[in-house]
């Protein structure tokens, strides 16, 4: 896969059904909270059980990428990065239910329950996706795009979304970056979707501390996106202050 395309499945991976889990739900389970308002969050010490599946839902229009060898020790690798910090442990198994089950769909993007929500799917629906990762994808897109989507398995939403941030969002020109069909073709209503129509999530429902433009959990921000100009560029890795938020919430 070419730097371009890499380029191109990533802006589509904002768009993807699953994804909207920096709101809850409004069909969020009927679970007994851990923390108040915040139902998403494992106990402490969770074994959290994985298994690769194929799609018992796919459309004929769409096409599953192979699990070869590679993409599925590089899931789990990045799986398991969180575990130096958290006080979780993902366990891959081959077979019986799973909290987690991750498919290759090509057309379904990136994509995964938040936190304890994946409960809340039957057995033979896929919780998390990957449809970009090949036997020779870069190791380091392997590394952005798994790390990122089991941020989300342990509960973690969109860090733009931070109350803390206090964006001045410029909506008209991240309507005109996303109708571009080089960055996803979307609509209005999908831009909203994916963007928390613009908003923070609610204070009173998340823990967070300050805006973190360094957080996995980042989607990049073009300049002219908000009033204040920011930028945030394509995170790759951990920011330090992962670690610590992570560590925080799972403590060992
Ligand atoms: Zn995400």
């Amino acid at each position: 896969m070419d730097a371009d395309e890499n380029t191109k499945t990533y802006f589509r991976s904002y768009g993807m059904p699953a994804s909207n889990w920096h709101s809850i739900p409004d069909d969020f389970p009927d679970v007994a909270p851990l923390i108040l308002n915040k139902p998403w969050v494992w106990p402490n010490g969770s074994v959290i059980t994985c298994k690769f599946i194929s799609a018992t839902d796919l459309k004929p229009e769409e096409t599953e990428n192979p699990l070869t060898p590679r993409v599925r020790r590089k899931i789990e690798q990045y799986a398991h990065s969180w575990e130096a910090f958290a006080n979780i442990k993902f366990q891959f198994v081959d077979s019986g239910p799973t909290d987690i089950r991750i498919t290759l769909v090509k057309e379904r993007g990136a994509y995964s329950e938040v936190g304890t929500s994946c409960k809340s799917r039957p057995q033979n629906i896929a919780t998390m996706n990957y449809g970009w990762f090949y036997e020779h994808t870069d190791d380091k897109e392997f590394r952005r795009t798994a790390t990122h989507e089991f941020g989300h398995a342990l509960g973690c939403v969109h860090e733009q979304f931070n109350p803390s941030a206090k964006f001045a969002w410029i909506t008209k020109n991240v309507y005109a970056y996303y109708a571009d069909p080089e960055h996803g073709g979307w609509d209005t209503a999908r831009v909203d979707l994916n963007f928390n129509n613009f908003q923070p999530v609610d204070a009173q429902k998340h823990d967070f501390t300050h805006w973190d433009p360094k957080s996995i959990m980042h989607y990049p921000i073009m300049k002219d996106w908000t009033e204040q100009g920011y930028e945030v560029g394509l995170n790759t890795s951990f920011s330090d202050f992962d670690k610590e938020f992570i560590a925080r919430i799972y403590p060992k």
